[in-house]
């Protein structure tokens, strides 16, 4: 009896650990074993976070159906969505303006149009009595034009300078007078206008009189009979001629030319000079009034000090201050006068 039962025991043990092995294999039960082994992750289509504007980057949430991760991801700036609007439009000479804006923020700034070239026309011009032969460009979009031989608005007059041409009308002092020839130029026949002379005037006479205190000038041209006459009112003194001379005029202009063409250029070198001037004329001057200093003689070393002086001051003025002198004794001049 005892045997049987420790047979029974070890039999059920047997039963027991086959069992809890196929207890481990079954799928049911996995859960448990495949704990370590990652997710394969797989994404759903993401729900914004922030959302992005033209410069700046928003974000997504993702989530794994498998396992409920969620990660976060950037979205790209959306960039400018621009519309533009031109505010100027170029032209043959001037430059336009467009204008570009975003259509979702604030955005805007403006850009030059270059401007378009003209878009010439070749016409060609006949010559007449006046002008020669030509060819004429004119702008069909703008009307801007210029001649061939002159590259300019001006056309090209007829050169009837030569010795083969010959006056047909003779200019006189107020009308003018017309020249015909062959052109140097085209080699066609054409005319060419002289400029008037002008009148060419010669004193006749002049009165002075005294009550008005003027000058009546009486002129007369020299090729035709055309005459004139002027007033010249006299300066306070009176005198023959009424022109006057207007000192304070001539006084500025002296000290002008001081200014300008003797002490301007040579500042820098009249100031050395004196310099040079004071250093050497100081030495024989030192030296004397030492000597006399040292004899006991007070009126020469008196005298050697009054010479450096007026000698200093003298070169001073001439190489220094004349041109501040030469405008004071203008302004006294004229205060005088
Ligand atoms: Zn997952
Ligand atoms: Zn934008
Ligand atoms: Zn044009
Ligand atoms: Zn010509
Ligand atoms: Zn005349």
């Amino acid at each position: 009896m005892k045997v049987r039962v420790w047979l029974m025991i070890a039999l059920l043990s047997l039963v027991c650990a086959f069992c809890g092995t196929l207890m481990a294999s079954d799928p049911i039960f996995a859960d448990a074993a495949e704990e370590g082994t990652p997710c394969s992750h797989a994404w759903d289509s993401g729900s914004t976070e922030k959302a992005p504007d033209c410069t700046h980057s928003g974000s997504k949430v993702l989530t794994c159906i498998l396992c409920g991760e969620k990660i976060t991801e950037p979205i790209q700036p959306l960039g400018h969505n621009y519309e533009t609007a031109v505010i100027k439009e170029a032209t043959c000479t001037e430059t336009g303006k467009i204008n570009y804006y975003c259509l979702r923020c604030e955005a805007t700034y403006e850009e030059v149009i270059p401007a378009t070239e003209h878009n010439y026309f070749k016409i060609e011009i006949d010559g007449d009595a006046e002008y020669c032969h030509d060819w004429k460009y004119e702008c069909q979009d703008c009307g801007a034009i210029y001649y061939e031989s002159t590259e300019t608005e001006e056309r090209t007059t007829h050169d009837l300078s030569n010795a083969t041409s010959t006056i047909s009308q003779a200019p006189t002092c107020t009308a003018s007078g017309i020249r015909t020839g062959t052109c140097a130029l085209c080699g066609e026949e054409g005319s060419m206008e002289i400029p008037a002379l002008d009148h060419d005037w010669v004193v006749v006479d002049q009165n002075f009189d005294e009550a008005s205190n003027t000058t009546t000038v009486r002129y007369e041209c020299s090729r035709c009979t055309s005459t004139k006459s002027e007033q010249v009112k006299a300066e306070t003194d009176g005198g023959g001629i009424g022109v006057s001379v207007d000192l304070s005029e001539i006084l500025n202009r002296v000290a002008e030319y001081y200014q300008e063409s003797i002490y301007g250029p040579y500042q820098s070198l009249l100031l050395m000079l004196f310099g040079i001037f004071a250093a050497i004329w100081g030495i024989p001057v030192g030296v004397s009034y030492i000597i006399a200093r040292k004899q006991d003689d007070k009126e020469k070393a008196k005298k050697m000090l009054v010479n450096f002086v007026v000698g200093i001051v003298v070169s001073f003025c001439l190489l220094v201050a004349a041109p501040f002198l030469v405008n004071v004794f203008m302004q006294v001049i004229l205060s005088l006068t």
